[in-house]
C-alpha cells in the first residue's frame, strides 16, 4: 500500500496567489475577484485539508518562495474565457511587446484579436446615449460635446417630452430650451445648435434625419463624430467613432500613431471589415471608459493585458486596479437610463434620473471613489460620468 506520499504544497503556493488576484472576471463586479484572490497561505491550508495526510497539515508552509517580486511586467493570464475560471491553474503570459516592423498583415491579425477579446468582454456594448430615433440621436450626440453622455441622458427626458419633432424644436423659444439644456454645460451654444439644425431638417430633409454623410454634416453642429454616430446607431450603416477614448487606446496598442481623427478613422478602418467598425468603435469605447483609463488604466485587472504592448502604463497591483474599474465593472451605475436589455442581463445597473439618488450601492470591493456623483450635484472629479466624455 502506497505510503501517504508526502504532499508538495507550497512549492508553487506563489503562483495560484497572483493569478487569483489578476484575473479580473470580465463580467464580474469588484469584489468578486477579492473575495475569489484568496491569499496563498490560505490556499496552502485548504489543500492540505482536502488532500488529505495528516502529516502535511502540520507542515510548516515553506515561506511562499518570494519568487522575483513578480516584476510589475508579468500579468497572470486574464482571457476573458480563462477569467471565468479564477480556480484554473495559473497561466503565466507575457505581456505583448511592442511591435517592431510589423508588417500589415501581423497588426491586422492583432488589432482583430484585441478587438475579438473585447467582444467578450463587453458582449453588450451599445451607444451610451439614451435615444429611441434617429432625431433624438442626432441631438443627444451634439449636447454631449464637452459634458458626459449620463447628464445628456439625464437632461433629454424634459427636451424631447416638450418637443417631440424636429418642427417642435425648430419652433422652441431659445430661452426655455436654455432652461432645459442648463445641466449639460455650453448650454447657449448647444441650445443654438440643437434649434439650428432642427430647423436645416424641417427646412431641408422633410422633417427627417437624412442617412448619408455628406448631409449630415451639414448640419448645424454635425461633425463627422456625430455624423458615424448617427450613421452607425440609428441606420445601421457602419462608422467608426474617433473619440477621446478610441484615441487613446488605438495608440496604446499601436494600431496607429496618427493623431488627427481623420487620419485614425482611415487608418483604423483599414484593419476591420466595415461590419466591424461600429461595434469594434463601441468595444473600444466601453474598454477606456472602465478601464483603460485616460490616466490611470487599470492594468492589473486588465483582460487584454497579455496582449497589450502599453501594459504597465496603469496601475499593475491587481487589487489596486480592480479598484479603479468603472459602470458595471465596478459594480456601479451605467450612463443609461434606459439601457439594453443585453446591459441589464449581464448585471448593468441603470443610470439615475436627474436629481435622484444612486440607485444601489457599489458591490462590495469596489471604490467609493469610482461612483458617480449625486446627479444634482455634477459629476465628481475622477467619477465615471467625469472622464467618460
Ligand atoms: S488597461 Fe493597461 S493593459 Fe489594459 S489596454 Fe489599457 S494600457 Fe493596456
Amino acid at each position: 500500500m502506497a505510503a501517504p506520499k508526502k504532499v508538495a504544497a507550497p512549492k508553487k503556493a506563489v503562483a495560484p496567489k497572483r493569478a487569483a488576484k489578476t484575473s479580473a472576471p470580465p463580467k464580474a463586479v469588484a469584489g468578486k475577484t477579492s473575495a475569489s484572490g484568496t491569499p496563498a497561505k490560505a490556499t496552502v491550508t485548504k489543500t492540505s485539508a482536502s488532500s488529505a495526510p495528516a502529516k502535511t497539515t502540520t507542515r510548516k508552509p515553506t515561506p511562499a518562495k518570494k519568487t522575483a517580486p513578480a516584476k510589475k511586467a508579468a500579468p497572470a493570464a486574464v482571457t476573458p474565457a480563462k477569467a471565468a475560471s479564477a480556480k484554473a491553474a495559473p497561466t503565466k503570459i507575457t505581456p505583448a511587446k511592442p511591435p517592431r516592423n510589423e508588417s500589415h498583415t501581423a497588426l491586422v491579425r492583432r488589432a482583430r484579436r484585441i478587438n475579438r477579446e473585447l467582444g467578450e468582454v463587453y458582449p453588450y456594448a451599445h451607444p451610451e446615449l439614451d435615444f429611441e430615433n434617429p432625431f433624438q440621436l442626432v441631438v443627444a450626440t451634439v449636447l454631449s460635446a464637452q459634458t458626459t453622455d449620463l447628464r445628456v441622458n439625464q437632461t433629454t427626458p424634459a427636451l424631447f417630452g416638450k418637443y417631440p419633432t424636429p418642427e417642435d424644436l425648430a419652433a422652441a423659444n431659445p430661452e426655455e430650451v436654455e432652461e432645459i439644456l442648463r445641466p449639460t454645460g455650453f448650454f447657449r451654444a448647444k441650445t443654438k445648435s440643437v434649434i439650428g439644425l432642427s430647423k436645416a431638417l424641417r427646412d431641408d430633409f422633410g422633417g427627417e434625419v437624412p442617412g448619408r454623410l455628406e448631409d449630415l454634416v451639414k448640419l448645424p453642429g454635425v461633425g463627422r463624430k456625430t455624423a458615424f454616430v448617427v450613421l452607425g446607431n440609428a441606420f445601421g450603416r457602419p462608422g467608426i467613432t474617433v473619440d477621446t477614448h478610441f484615441q487613446r487606446l488605438v495608440r496604446r496598442w499601436q494600431w496607429t500613431d496618427a493623431t488627427e481623427p481623420d487620419k485614425i478613422e482611415a487608418a483604423i478602418g483599414g484593419l476591420f471589415p466595415k461590419s466591424e467598425w461600429t461595434m469594434l468603435s463601441h468595444h473600444v469605447i466601453f474598454h477606456g471608459r472602465r478601464i483603460c483609463h485616460a490616466r490611470k488604466p487599470a492594468c492589473g485587472a486588465c483582460p487584454i493585458a497579455p496582449l497589450c504592448p502599453a501594459y504597465g502604463e496603469g496601475e499593475t497591483d491587481p487589487e489596486k486596479a480592480q479598484k479603479l474599474l468603472k459602470y458595471e465593472k465596478g459594480g456601479f451605475p451605467g450612463q443609461r437610463l434606459n439601457p439594453p436589455q443585453s446591459y441589464l442581463d449581464a448585471g448593468g445597473i441603470p443610470a439615475p434620473p436627474l436629481g435622484a439618488a444612486i440607485p444601489s450601492a457599489p458591490a462590495p470591493g469596489a471604490s467609493a471613489p469610482g461612483a458617480p456623483a449625486p446627479a444634482s450635484a455634477g459629476p465628481a472629479p475622477g467619477s465615471p460620468a467625469r472622464e467618460a466624455g
